[in-house]
């Protein structure tokens, strides 16, 4: 007889390479489930960007179901209970999920399956959220890498399973469940409609990105990937977070491009936050680098405030976290170069910084934000060495030498000669008079100055290594 099997979604909405799903049709009858548990979530509960892509995401999957026929079971609660209950109600034999990575989710899923197999319930899970499980790639001697190039080159020597095709689904019937509406993901306050107005959250749109990067603009993203306004990047990262995407689609399809490699390796970067995440997962909230929790951080709510509102003074600073703010995304050197003025010049915990990421990017991500801002703090694997501290006006000129970039995000500055635009106060008067600008009214002066924020950070640390000796 057909097994009755219940496919338990969570960050893997879509249909097309879906190990969990595909599998349960082969084998039976199947249920697709969704269910909101905060709880499970832990202290990383969905930010706020995330949950107005999370509602659109189960639109898209429950439709994409819809179409063949097939309900998409929707509840909010208890994760085991509901799951019992449906299990119950249906006489269902087995559950079968992909894997979850982040260590909370992942120890309550073992949770779950511990105790449903204790009730005779298959449980099956499968690997739909990388390239490879995350341990796979280690060293001769089986301990994990923390240096990106030997994992990388360890890292080429896999084969990458292809994927699977959009199964055949036939369903067993299950009557109880909620609108999407009544999870309350969208927020009281509408500060969504220009992130949405931004992005489509469905699987199909993923694809439509992948084919637009794959037709015009690989052959630039080696030489061009760097710079905001060139847009050169692909902007599928939300759809590999939720899982709309497939990694392993995305490897296949680029790496069948003569001028795949440099995209592919920053895929592999992703592989390597998970294997950081799997085998240090207390670096979720704790410096990989453990001299790092003895650093002098500074509590500073004014400036933290300044930061996360693009009021800096740095325009290059400003324009990345007001292009957050309204698109719920940040192209990469930009990430780099805010979170480096937040933990360096202003000295506030990486901590806060990935925060507040983690409740504005739609595409927050806790592999790949971790192993971000510990980089970026020095405190991670392979980390930026401390001293190196981006300079956010040389940063600009040379990524953002026409000011495209900080004119679109920081339009107060937008008729500023190219010469200014990236360092507003040393303009003469009559410039910032012709363009309209008046420092600390129109645009703020900078809240530190470069050179003495800089020499601060360097005997921070300093004071950190004297504090170990
Ligand atoms: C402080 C900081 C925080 C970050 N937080 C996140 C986050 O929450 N979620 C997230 O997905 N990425 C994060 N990143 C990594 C990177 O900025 C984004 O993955 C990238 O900007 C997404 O844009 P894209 O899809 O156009 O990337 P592309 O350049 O087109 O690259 C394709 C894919 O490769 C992967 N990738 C690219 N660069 C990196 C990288 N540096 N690290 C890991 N994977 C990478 C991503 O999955 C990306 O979608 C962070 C980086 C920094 C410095």
């Amino acid at each position: 007889m057909k097994q009755r099997i219940i496919v338990w979604f969570r960050k893997d909405f879509r249909l097309y390479d879906n190990p969990a799903l595909y599998s349960a049709a082969l084998r039976g009858k199947v249920l697709p489930v969704y269910i909101y548990d905060e709880k499970y979530e832990g202290s990383w509960r969905t930010g706020s960007a995330s949950k107005w892509w999370l509602h659109s995401a189960l639109y898209d999957i429950k439709e994409r179901l819809a179409e063949l026929n097939i309900p998409f079971i929707i509840q909010k609660g208890n994760s085991l209970t509901i799951l019992r209950k449906i299990i119950r109600d249906t006489n269902a034999d087995a559950l079968y999920l992909n894997v979850r990575h982040e260590p909370h989710a992942y120890q309550q899923d073992q949770e779950i399956m511990k105790q449903l197999r204790q009730e005779d319930i298959v449980c099956h899970t499968f690997e739909s959220h990388l390239l490879l499980p995350s341990h796979t790639v280690k060293k001769a001697n089986g301990e994990p890498y923390k240096v990106f190039t030997p994992y990388y080159k360890a890292f080429l020597n896999q084969m990458v399973p292809k994927p699977f095709p959009i199964p055949e689904l036939i369903s067993f019937s299950y009557k109880d469940t909620l609108q999407i509406e009544d999870l309350q993901l969208l927020p009281k306050v509408n500060w969504i409609d220009d992130i949405a107005k931004n992005w489509e959250p469905t699987e199909r749109a993923a694809y439509v990105k992948l084919r637009t990067f794959a037709s015009h603009k690989i052959v630039d993203y080696e030489m061009g990937r760097d710079f905001p306004s060139h847009a050169l990047h692909s902007a599928i990262s939300p759809y590999l977070a939720f899982g709309q995407l497939s990694p392993r689609a995305v490897y296949h399809y680029i790496a069948s491009k003569q001028e795949g490699h440099a995209f592919i390796r920053q895929l592999i970067w992703r592989e390597f936050a998970y294997h950081l995440l799997h085998h240090f997962p207390h670096t979720v909230t704790e410096p990989l680098n453990g001299n790092f929790q003895y650093f002098p951080w500074r509590d500073d709510e004014d400036s933290f405030e300044a930061w996360s509102k693009g009021r800096t003074g740095y325009p290059l600073v400003d324009a990345g976290m007001r292009e957050l703010w309204a698109t719920g995304f940040m192209h990469n050197r930009v990430r780099m170069v805010v979170s480096s003025f937040l933990v360096k010049h202003l000295l506030i915990p990486w901590q806060k910084g990935a925060a507040w990421f983690w409740d504005t990017l739609v595409d927050a991500d806790l592999a790949n934000n971790t192993m971000g801002w510990q980089w970026v703090a020095g405190s991670g694997a392979d980390a930026a060495p401390y001293f190196r501290i981006f300079n956010p006006v040389t940063q600009g000129e040379k990524f953002d030498d026409t000011g495209e970039y900080v004119r679109k995000w920081v339009p107060e500055l937008g008729s500023l000669p190219n010469k200014y635009i990236h360092k507003p106060w040393i303009a003469p008067k009559n410039v910032l008079d012709e363009a309209n600008v008046i420092l600390g009214i129109t645009y703020p002066y900078p809240i530190v100055d470069h050179a003495a924020a800089r020499a601060r950070a360097l005997h921070a640390y300093e004071a950190m290594k004297k504090s170990l000796s």
